[in-house]
């Protein structure tokens, strides 16, 4: 039984202690546990966690900086695992207030009558962490303002009665998140710069003072943070830690971060074998688009394109097992077609480029191009010239997304020699993934220059040169 008075806390030997020391003890105890840290968060072991640990063990607030996509607002919430399961607060406290050593005037009043019979509440993790999503964010939000209600009811202006308490001061004892710190207005900046040197804050000048006892965690996008004039430089000054974030640096983190959070169900009856070099390309997708001198790096291209591509790609691939009534859902070539609609708006071009493309011909660009690099490495080794040189003169091989997976073989007929790289890709388990492994093989071949092809809506002929 939890005490649920202040004197039965005091009985049980309870002792808070400040949210940071707190956030430290229990990573500690983790860490000598030798649990995993930040579960579900890939790619970072060796870069960015060792950072945070070393600024929950410093107790310093941190930024962290990266381009958009990069788990920085899920690294922020992660913090929330070093929370105690709950924490005991003078019940009804608007700012969560140690029962031991309140800071508002209601508890302090309320303490000072009845003692050590005031009633404490536990306060779980959850409603521990605060965040600010919104870039509108007004000081009233998320520091406080007077309160008209309560002035009305003759609370005297100047005194601590009179006033609404904002978003960080109900975070007390808890964490307090920032997205895009460098959005945040003048004033607000100043209040944050309060906030981390005297860790106390001020309402609307009103020399009321709170000590706070909130960790402060912000992110923001590199170039806007090191830009001059966008952060008052004692703010910068008072964050204890700069926390570089990072795109995955292999494709395999890449996809392990899109199966994680792809949700590609394909329901019952039917079973999804997505070809890994079909998988591969999702995720090359998204590397090139980071090199693609056509896209603008500096805002970054997130890693939700690879997961909402995969999604669309799987989508399509399932259309046509739903329409053609085949029970193995096998991505394919022909359904990159249909990533347009998920890569747009997640790949932003850079507007100062000379030589300008439209987006679709950019996304293209960058899907051909991902082709070409898994084509290139899944066929290192394999003689493709008798493929080539059975697909000439008047030969021509027409492929699509609608094309029943069965018919492959017959498509093909004329060029059998495809028939060895394609069991060399895994083709013989399925209709499906034989036809799967054909496309790849025509489209890789056009993009490395063996083939022609010409596309037709949604379907690709291929001719010899
Ligand atoms: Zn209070």
């Amino acid at each position: 039984m939890n005490p649920r008075t202040i004197g039965e806390l005091r009985e049980s030997g309870y002792q808070p202690a400040p949210v940071k020391a707190e956030v430290e003890r229990n990573l500690i105890r983790a860490m000598e546990a030798g649990e995993e840290l930040f579960p579900g968060i890939v790619g970072y072991d060796f870069t960015v966690i060792p950072q945070v640990v070393n600024a929950i063990l410093s107790h310093h607030d941190m930024v962290f900086l990266g381009e958009k996509g990069q788990a920085k607002t899920r690294m922020m919430r992660a913090l929330t695992r070093f929370l105690d399961d709950k924490i005991p607060v003078v019940s009804g406290c608007e700012i969560n207030d140690n029962p031991y050593d309140p800071i508002c005037l209601s508890c302090k009043r309320k303490i000072e009558q009845h003692g050590d019979i005031v009633e404490i509440e536990w306060l779980p993790r959850d409603r521990r962490y605060g965040e600010r999503l919104s870039p509108g964010t007004k000081i009233a939000d998320l520091i406080g303002d007077l309160d008209p209600a309560k002035v009305a009811g003759g609370a005297p202006l100047a005194s601590e009665d009179a006033l609404h308490f904002g978003l960080i001061p109900r975070m007390n004892r808890g964490v307090f998140a920032i997205n895009e710190l460098p959005d945040l207005e003048y004033l607000i900046q100043v209040s944050l710069f309060n906030i981390l040197e005297e860790r106390d804050i001020q309402i609307r000048g009103y020399p009321i003072r709170f000590p706070m006892d909130v960790l402060l965690v912000f992110s923001a996008n590199p170039e806007e943070y090191s830009r001059s004039g966008k952060i008052i430089t004692q703010l910068k000054d008072r964050i204890g830690a700069e926390i570089r974030t990072h795109y995955p640096s292999t494709r395999e983190a890449g996809l392990k971060i899109m199966d994680q959070e792809a949700k590609v169900d394909v329901g019952e009856g039917y079973q999804l074998d997505a070809p890994d070099f079909m998988r591969d390309i999702v995720e090359q997708i998204t590397v090139e688009a980071r090199k693609s001198s056509h896209v603008n790096q500096k805002s970054g291209v997130s890693a939700r394109l690879s997961i909402t591509n995969y999604e669309t790609l799987v989508a399509n691939a399932r259309r046509r097992a739903i329409t053609l009534k085949e029970s193995v859902v096998t991505p394919r070539i022909s359904d990159l077609n249909y990533l347009y609609t998920s890569s747009q708006g997640k790949i932003e071009l850079d507007p100062f480029r000379e030589e300008s493309l439209t987006e679709t011909q950019a996304i293209e660009k960058i899907i051909e191009r991902a082709v070409r690099v898994v084509f290139t490495e899944r066929t290192a080794g394999m003689d493709m010239d008798p493929v080539v040189d059975a697909i000439a003169g008047e030969i021509r091989i027409e492929t699509g997304d609608m094309i029943p997976s069965a018919d492959y073989k017959t498509i093909v007929s004329a060029a059998p020699q495809i028939w060895e790289p394609v069991h060399a890709l895994g083709g013989d388990k399925s209709d499906q993934a034989r036809a799967a492994c054909v496309e790849f093989i025509l489209e890789g071949l056009y993009l490395t220059g063996k083939l022609n092809r010409k596309k037709i809506g949604e379907m690709a002929a291929y001719r010899g040169k």
